[in-house]
């Protein structure tokens, strides 16, 4: 199975800064440990056409130019950087190349990215590009091509967005795109105050525990079977519902968000819908029980991605 990463385009931060870097090193070392079939390799940068398929060409530039506004950058709560632009291109093209890979393996996954707060002409929320809206939008243009243009429809794009805080730049950039559903279960609590309407949220309440977790997610994937027929799935596998994040609000054990995973790696599995992943959030007050909660998403991921190779001709 492939695994993308980028996390040695280090991201200079000032000390005592709180969002937790060390993470995307710590889960890329755990992974070559324990899940030794999983191919780790290099994500290659997005390019600017790619960005623009999601991004205002404006923010493109600034960012890479570091002439956002100061007002606009302190919203992303990372400085500029040319490591930080390098990053941001990174983390979106390790979406894009493990979309690529899951069209054709049924599973693949980016180590970081999932950087669903980013609108088409601003970042928030430590989120500078938008990896899933821009990979979702190229997909569907590879496949048109690939197509030959026989079909008029698009690539019917599911997101299953389940980190705690809701997917407001992605449910913006695809408001009014029937091509794409975008499903966002999260902390009604919780960042952003000013929330935008998805194709389907749902708000869960603080202390949520895990049956009334598991519960609310049953119900939203049948919502979603009802009104929508995805091809291919994003799924951001956020490590901030575990009851340890000190974001989170919410109280889901690593049983839960084990089995939170399961439900939807084998709904996609069952519906054979090749299924796309990132790590979204984590702010484990103990960082190993965020590294844990996605090395376990990662653990999932290898066994459906085993089931896969199985049913290839
Ligand atoms: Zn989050």
């Amino acid at each position: 199975m492939h695994a993308y990463y980028a996390d040695h385009f280090v991201l200079p931060l000032p000390e005592g800064h709180r969002f937790p870097m060390a993470k995307y090193r710590l889960l890329r070392d755990r992974i070559a440990q324990h899940l030794p079939g999983v191919s780790l390799q290099v994500a290659l940068p997005a390019s600017d056409r790619e960005l623009a398929l999601a991004h205002a060409p404006d923010y493109i530039d600034a960012i890479a130019d570091g002439t956002l506004p100061p007002l606009a950058q302190r919203e992303i709560g990372f400085p500029w950087s040319e490591a930080m632009a390098e990053r941001a291109r990174r983390s979106v093209g390790a979406t894009v190349a493990a979309s690529r890979v899951a069209l054709h393996e049924g599973v693949a996954g980016n180590l970081a990215g999932g950087t669903h707060h980013a609108y088409a002409d601003k970042g928030s929320g430590f989120c500078v590009f938008n990896d899933v809206a821009v990979a979702a939008r190229l997909m569907q243009v590879e496949w048109a091509r690939g197509d030959g243009g026989r079909t008029a429809r698009p690539l019917q794009v599911a997101v299953i967005d389940l980190d705690v805080h809701q997917g407001n730049g992605t449910a913006h950039i695809f408001r009014g795109d029937h091509s794409v559903f975008t499903l966002s279960l999260h902390g009604a609590r919780n960042f952003p105050f000013r929330k935008e309407p998805s194709d389907l949220d749902v708000e869960l309440p603080d202390g949520c525990t895990d049956p009334d977790y598991l519960q609310a997610l049953e119900q939203a994937l049948d919502t979603l079977e009802q009104r929508f027929a995805p091809q291919l799935i994003f799924y951001l596998a956020g490590a901030d519902p575990h009851e340890g994040d000190r974001l989170g609000r919410l109280a889901v054990t690593h049983d839960g968000l084990e089995a939170r995973d399961r439900r939807v790696f084998d709904w996609a599995w069952q519906r054979r819908i090749p299924l796309v992943f990132a790590m979204a959030g984590g702010y484990g007050r103990n960082l190993d029980d965020t590294v844990l909660a996605q090395l376990n998403t990662w653990r999932v991921a290898w066994q459906y991605h085993q089931r896969w190779q199985n049913v290839r001709p």
